[in-house]
């Protein structure tokens, strides 16, 4: 087996949205960066495998990082949806309770929200709701304006066109397998197409979702301690060949490790409901037509003429989650160099949602800091 070694200032580890937004920011300053993605393609685990939904910063605690980094990036996210010529759609979101002892919860939602200060999103009255949705069923609403949907698929590519010019390197087939470092220096050892690469950089940055902890183990030197533990959460989608009847996205109460099955559009105006929650113990992303009646229950708290036998499987993804089923949902972990005591190195853990509202904002703080990362 043969073995080359390359120099970069940076090196990335995953091409997914976190990955690219992050590539890019560097890569404005200058600095030579490469990006190793294991896959053939970008962005083909979490990153295409979500509600494609730019979240407004609804639900997480006000000082978290969640809740900064979905704020700031749902408006890069607009903005560069706008600029690149990315389809959106800024559609609105209804939160709705569907039953009298739901209305609580739903005001607990609004007190979080005048805690952030979100000062667009409203408590809906009866007749507000109805003019905004006609065939929606449920006994309170919260709107926010500020919520929609993108086409993940082109800001991929669109990141990926961009870091084309800026000269970044991505390479596919590309296994990250081990690191070791030095004083100055990190020297990863990357597998892509049976030939083993050294890449030896002065920054390191391991955004690889699902993988980040087996990445992080197979950094020599990395305490054990700064890795937390991982749990996977898949969540399933179903379409309805029956349109729904709505134009704003429809979610229910959340529930702790998720936001609930909900009803988003495709910006092709395909009807989509879900994820579900189930934990699971190894990336799997089939689908099963027997939890068919668990969506339409679901479903038809909020849409009374959902037809079951319309609903189809359609695809999943996976959460990757540091917190598990007893747990309170964690926040993002992003450990810089005076954390993990390893010069050069950032660890991403547990950027599951809303991570890809949130990714141009995580970009763009990582590159305002690579020169204390240097
Ligand atoms: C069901 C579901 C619904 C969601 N809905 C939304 C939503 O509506 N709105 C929202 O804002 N967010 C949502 N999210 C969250 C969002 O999708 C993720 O936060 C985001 O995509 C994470 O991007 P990433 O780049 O960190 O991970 P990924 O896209 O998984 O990228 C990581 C990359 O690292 C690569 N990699 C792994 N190991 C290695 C290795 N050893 N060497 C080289 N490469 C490696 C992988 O191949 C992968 O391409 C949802 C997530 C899920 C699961």
């Amino acid at each position: 087996m043969n073995k080359s070694s390359f120099d970069t200032d940076v090196l990335i580890i995953g091409a997914g949205v976190i990955g690219l937004s992050i590539a890019r920011e560097i890569a404005k300053k200058g600095l030579d960066v490469i990006i190793a993605e294991k896959n053939r393609f970008a962005g083909t685990e979490t990153s295409s495998r979500n509600s494609e939904v730019i979240h407004a910063g609804i639900y997480y605690p006000k000082d978290s990082l969640k809740t900064k980094f979905c704020i700031e990036g749902n408006k890069k996210l607009y903005d560069y949806c706008e600029k690149y010529k990315i389809p959106f759609n800024r559609c609105g979101k209804l939160i709705v309770a569907t039953s009298d002892e739901e209305i609580n919860k739903l005001f607990k939602i609004k007190k979080n929200i005048d805690e952030i200060g979100l000062v667009d999103i409203s408590l809906l009255s009866k007749k507000e709701i109805h003019n905004l949705e006609p065939e929606l069923r449920c006994s309170g609403a919260l709107f926010s304006p500020s919520s929609g949907i993108l086409d993940s698929h082109s800001f991929i590519q669109s990141l990926l066109t961009e870091l084309q010019d800026l000269n970044c390197t991505v390479a596919f087939n590309s296994k990250v397998e081990k690191v070791i470092h030095s004083n100055d220096s990190l020297i990863t050892e990357v597998n892509g197409n049976n030939e083993k690469i050294n890449i030896r950089s002065k920054c390191l940055i391991n955004c690889a979702g699902l993988s980040s902890q087996s990445v992080a183990k197979k950094i020599i030197g990395l305490s054990s301690d700064l890795i937390p533990k991982q749990y996977f959460a898949k969540g399933t989608y179903f379409t309805s060949s029956k349109k729904a009847p709505f134009t704003h996205l429809i979610y229910p109460i959340p529930e702790n490790h998720g936001l609930g099955i909900h009803f988003t559009l495709d910006l092709s105006g395909r009807s989509k409901f879900g994820p579900d929650l189930e934990w699971i113990d190894k990336e799997d992303y089939s689908t099963d037509l027997k939890k068919r009646k668990i969506f339409y229950d679901q479903i038809k708290k909020f849409w009374v003429n959902i037809e079951e036998n319309k609903l189809v499987p359609d695809y999943a993804g996976i959460r990757p989650k540091i917190s598990g089923p007893n747990d309170q949902s964690a926040d993002f972990i992003i450990q810089f160099p005076e954390k993990n005591n390893i010069r050069g190195l950032v660890n991403l853990f547990g950027i599951e949602s809303p991570g890809l509202t949130a990714s141009l904002a995580i970009g763009y703080e990582i590159g305002s800091r690579i020169d204390e990362v240097l």
